[in-house]
């Protein structure tokens, strides 16, 4: 028996509630038209569109593994950051609407910096932040660094496919100790969870996101304090250091920054109005 795409979308929203799964029309709206090739604008100009036996077959799959919690950007192989497009797998983290917060608060303390035409982003996972941060910036480059040979060869295809590959390197590194250049702009969105609170996280990111992404030791503050010792190595005096932090973290991370020698210190909201980014300048 044939389904109409409208039928398909209002049974399998049916599922995903039943497992839980915040937006869960949404969620089918964007899977079914991942599986037609659609946009989700498809729906309204031809609900009553005949899914093919495969097509059916293929959703009705991805379906299941979505009311299994995996995430829809896995399922998809896409998630939209920045407006831009960026491949996503099981390797990297998947891009939030949180970080942008990041690219915006680089935006505006851009200007307190002499031309930012160097840009270090350690802990790149997809690439998300840098290659953002260039599709604004024309006249910059920069460096991506992980620890995950996976996530760079994704970065390195996000960057082709956003036709960056010229202006964006990725490396294999330990939060950039290996580079011999200092940076205008450092970025960095570390792991910044809690050991303690990785339990308890959702079951989309605790089980299927790379734990080396999210884990940030005992207070999840290992990582800044790890790029904070090495920080004069990495950025010119003057130079603009931007962090994303977990919620509640930034008074801590703001003080860490300061005893590390950033001062002009801002705190930059996101659309929760949560504190997301600490930023300040290396003192000359
Ligand atoms: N920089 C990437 C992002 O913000 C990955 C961050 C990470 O893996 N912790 O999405």
């Amino acid at each position: 028996m044939s389904v109409d795409a409208r039928r398909a979308i209002d049974d399998a929203a049916y599922v995903l509630r039943a497992a839980d799964v915040p937006n869960a029309k949404r969620e089918v709206t964007l899977l079914l038209a991942h599986v037609l090739g659609e946009d989700t604008g498809f729906l309204y100009r031809e609900p009553e569109r005949l899914l093919t036996a495969q097509q059916k077959e293929k959703f009705d799959n991805l379906v299941e593994r979505r009311s299994a919690r995996e995430p829809l950007s896995h399922l998809t192989g896409h998630r939209e950051f920045w407006s831009l497009d960026f491949l996503v797998t099981a390797d990297v983290l998947d891009p939030r609407a949180d970080s942008e917060t990041l690219i915006e608060a680089a935006l505006l303390r851009c200007k307190d910096v002499l031309q930012p035409r160097r840009i270090l982003d350690l802990g790149t996972g997809s690439g998300c932040l840098l290659l953002s941060l260039l599709s604004e910036l024309p006249e910059a480059s920069g460096v991506g660094i992980d620890k995950s040979e996976a996530a760079i060869a994704i970065a390195r295809e996000n960057a082709h496919r956003l036709e960056m590959d010229e202006r964006a390197e990725f490396a294999l590194g330990n939060w950039g100790r290996e580079r011999d250049e200092k940076f205008d702009l450092v970025i960095s969105n570390p792991p910044y969870i809690p050991n303690g609170d990785i339990a308890g996280l959702q079951p989309e990111v605790r089980d299927y996101e790379p734990h080396l992404a999210l884990v940030g030791g005992s207070d999840g503050l290992d990582c800044y304090r790890e790029i904070l010792f090495d920080i004069r190595s990495l950025l010119r005096p003057g130079g603009l250091l931007i962090f994303e932090v977990g919620v509640g973290q930034a008074p801590e991370v703001g003080r860490m920054m300061q005893s590390a020698g950033i001062s002009r210190i801002e705190y930059h909201r996101d659309l929760a109005s949560i504190e997301r980014c600490v930023s300040g300048l290396l003192a000359r």
